[in-house]
């Protein structure tokens, strides 16, 4: 059995204290977000996660994408498409994921082991037309995102040659919400897998009881979904495991929707319960979605208490 993160983690953003760094700062050359990542990523390791993120510390699932796509305008927090989507103008998550994996690669002393890696993480074409506003030029969501699809897969792309991840994933939370047409949505994640030598992983929150069957037949290697915070998705798994047989599951046992730690016999019943629908090779725990809500130690001990029970049971 592995583990991994969803993908946030609490940020810290420090007061500068150097004068190198206030200068730096003036100059436009110091990275504030630099730190958040590093004390990120070290608190995954020492927590024991096999797969880590980089902490999605820059800002929201939507607009840190959105902000350099063509076609996307951001005004007071909301997204709104107001001409064709293009190509990126830039590599939005390369630089900090690389960053992420020298920082795993220093804490190992230069290398790092087998089993464990970075994962870049991409938030999908569907979630972020679904949460924009159209105000021009598209007729309906379902070409917005094909369009966003292409897009997106030049990060995406950029990603697996650059950074070299263990494997990618794909967030599309609102797959659950019955508000997506999954022909579309299906395609769309095609776009992105296309030629892709990296495994890729999707992970959608909510309750699947309407959904999972569609989202069985999605073209991923990894379906990541929540158990700990609602008590429908383990049965739904339990009735529906031949669909996802070829698949692994990244299996959220820790809720994170509270900001306490979870009970550690409750989490351990739920996992015993995986193995028995799944088997362990094919699991890959994790927290029911980002920590970057939770106090910075309830997050720690919850990915603490999620790798003792990896290791119980590996
Ligand atoms: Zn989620």
């Amino acid at each position: 059995m592995k583990s991994t993160v969803v993908g946030s983690y609490p940020v810290e953003l420090k007061e500068l204290s150097s004068s190198k760094d206030k200068l730096l700062k003036f100059l436009g050359a110091h990275d504030t977000y630099k730190d958040a990542i590093k004390s990120s990523v070290i608190a995954q390791l020492d927590a024991g996660v096999d797969i880590i993120s980089d902490g999605q510390v820059r800002g929201d699932m939507v607009s840190i994408f959105t902000e350099y796509i063509p076609g996307m305008r951001i005004e007071d927090g909301n997204t709104f498409i107001v001409s064709k989507i293009r190509n990126p103008t830039k590599e939005i998550s390369v630089k900090d994921l690389q960053y992420a994996k020298k920082v795993m690669s220093d804490y190992y002393g230069g290398k790092i082991p087998e089993g464990k890696g970075v994962k870049g993480i991409i938030t999908g074409p569907n979630t972020i037309v679904h949460s924009s506003r159209i105000q021009a030029f598209y007729k309906n969501k379902e070409d917005a995102i094909i369009d966003l699809a292409h897009s997106l897969k030049h990060e995406v792309d950029a990603i697996a040659k650059k950074a070299e991840p263990s494997y990618i994933q794909i967030d599309e939370p609102f797959l659950s919400t019955g508000m997506v047409d999954m022909k579309t949505a299906r395609e769309a994640i095609d776009i992105l897998r296309d030629g892709l030598d990296v495994p890729l992983a999707m992970h959608v929150c909510g309750i699947l009881s309407q959904a999972f069957k569609d989202i069985s037949r999605f073209n991923v290697d990894i379906l990541d979904f929540e158990f700990a915070g609602n008590n429908v998705n383990i049965g739904v798994l339990e009735k529906n495991a031949d669909l996802i047989a070829n698949k692994k599951i990244g299996f959220g046992c820790i809720d994170s929707s509270v900001n306490t730690l979870d009970d550690a016999k409750d989490v351990e019943e739920l996992v015993k319960k995986a193995i028995e629908i799944v088997g362990k090779d094919n699991l890959i725990l994790d927290p029911d979605c980002g920590l970057r809500r939770a106090p910075k130690d309830i997050a720690f001990g919850k990915l603490k208490l999620l790798n003792e029970i990896k290791d119980k049971y590996s």
